[in-house]
């Protein structure tokens, strides 16, 4: 099985706590979360535009996962050094952020983002840089 990931996301992941756009949104996103939580070897493709978490995007709200987005996709490719076409493992891409990466770049890759004051995803990043575990979401 292959996740189809775009830039943005994969930082995105690291801070997910259970919150999201609907009760649709979260049952997806928890499904990618866990499954890249719990087998890290799980095989990830960067893909450009809409992924494997924009599919469960509330079709009701105005849609976001096109337009300025793909500047943060392609400022996140290059912070991590990645492009998108390629694939590998989620833990190589852990790997990646832990040594290209420190907590505070969050807020200046993430300024126009909603999420970012929560702080969760900075959080995400230090443990990664900390090589300690995302925690479990969900029941
Ligand atoms: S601040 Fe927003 S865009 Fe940045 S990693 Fe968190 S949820 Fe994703």
């Amino acid at each position: 099985m292959t996740i189809r990931l775009r830039g943005h996301h994969l930082l995105c992941l690291l801070g997910y706590r259970g919150m999201g756009y609907s009760d649709d949104f979260c049952v997806n996103m928890t499904a990618i979360y866990e499954k890249l939580r719990s087998e890290p070897e799980t095989d990830v493709e960067i893909i450009i535009g809409p992924d494997d978490v924009c599919k469960a995007y509330p079709p009701d709200k105005t849609n976001h996962c096109v337009g300025t987005v793909y500047g943060l996709d392609a400022n996140v490719l290059a912070k991590l050094g990645l492009k998108a076409g390629e694939r590998g493992s989620w833990q190589a891409i852990c790997d990646r952020v832990a040594k290209t990466m420190v907590p505070e770049d969050i807020s200046h890759l993430c300024l126009t983002c909603p999420w970012e004051k929560y702080g969760v995803c900075a959080e995400g990043v230090g443990l990664i840089v900390e090589g300690k575990p995302l925690p479990k979401v969900g029941a």
